[in-house]
């Protein structure tokens, strides 16, 4: 039988004054996961190595988004390269002479990876796992795996071993974080998006809700493939650069992005 919500916090309450015997077969669902312990090492939750050995590197380096002192923004596009879409979103790159940043998935790469073969060194290819699961329920060990089949086969098809890694879902736990920061790479989250859902029937209105989260510094996150609502800022994109253009910023690979705040970061200021 379904016990209710009301009758589960009933129960609790009777625990609480130690009538636990009575009840202890009803628990508040929503209170267990708080109170059950993680396991010490191995969790997805861990930054720990498994085996307590020392991690290979000395510290991680997250960003969502550049430095805010120049008005520069870079695009972001996840989970390509696809027949579907890649193209289009290349050619409208290639029009307004834009650079962007692609986190791409390693299964595509295998079976799509032509598709960016003029795209190195024009813009930024990256690593966003090779089947796209959610790290956050995956041990260091899988998170590696992922990770570093990915930048091997983008470093044998590209000939460049990518320096960023987006999770999949923005799902970040500590062992996709230790096991993104032994791979040499920078994780990169997003500080604006494509949010299509939010201009339904209205799909024009994705230029200015973009344009509207958009700062000095930003990255912004859309998608290269994926279900058709997303079309609803492919087929806009020329129409979201100019807003952008005209509202005074340029445009970056996330690479370029940050590398201007680490080089500002370690030049001496002159007073
Ligand atoms: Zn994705």
């Amino acid at each position: 039988m379904e016990v209710t919500r009301r009758q589960a916090l009933t129960a609790a309450a009777g625990a609480a004054v130690g009538a636990a015997g009575a009840v202890g077969a009803v628990r508040v669902k929503e209170h267990l996961d708080e109170s059950t312990p993680l396991p010490f090492y191995g969790s997805p939750v861990s930054a720990v190595r498994p085996d307590r050995s020392p991690p290979s590197a000395a510290g991680a380096s997250v960003v969502w988004s550049g430095p805010g002192d120049r008005r520069r923004v870079a695009l972001t596009f996840d989970d390509g390269p696809h027949p579907d879409w890649t193209p289009r979103v290349l050619e409208a790159l290639e029009a307004e002479d834009v650079p962007a940043t692609f986190f791409c998935l390693g299964r595509n790469v295998r079976d799509h990876g032509d598709l960016h073969r003029g795209s190195v060194g024009r813009h930024e290819l990256a690593n966003h796992t090779f089947d796209h699961p959610d790290l956050g329920r995956y041990d260091w060990s899988r998170c590696r795996d992922e990770i570093e089949r990915t930048t091997q086969l983008m470093k044998k098809t590209y000939g460049i071993a990518p320096t960023l890694f987006r999770p999949p879902y923005g799902h970040l736990g500590g062992a996709a974080l230790l096991a993104a920061t032994e791979a040499g790479l920078t994780s990169v989250l997003w500080s604006a998006q494509a949010r299509e859902d939010l201009v339904a029937g209205r799909p024009d209105g994705i230029v200015d809700d973009i344009a509207s989260q958009v700062r000095p510094g930003s990255i912004v996150l859309a998608h290269d493939t994926g279900s058709d609502d997303r079309l609803v800022t492919i087929d806009r994109l020329p129409a979201i650069i100019r807003r952008l253009r005209d509202d005074g910023y340029t445009f970056a690979t996330v690479s370029d992005l940050l590398a201007t705040s680490r080089a500002s970061a370690t030049t001496p200021s002159h007073t």
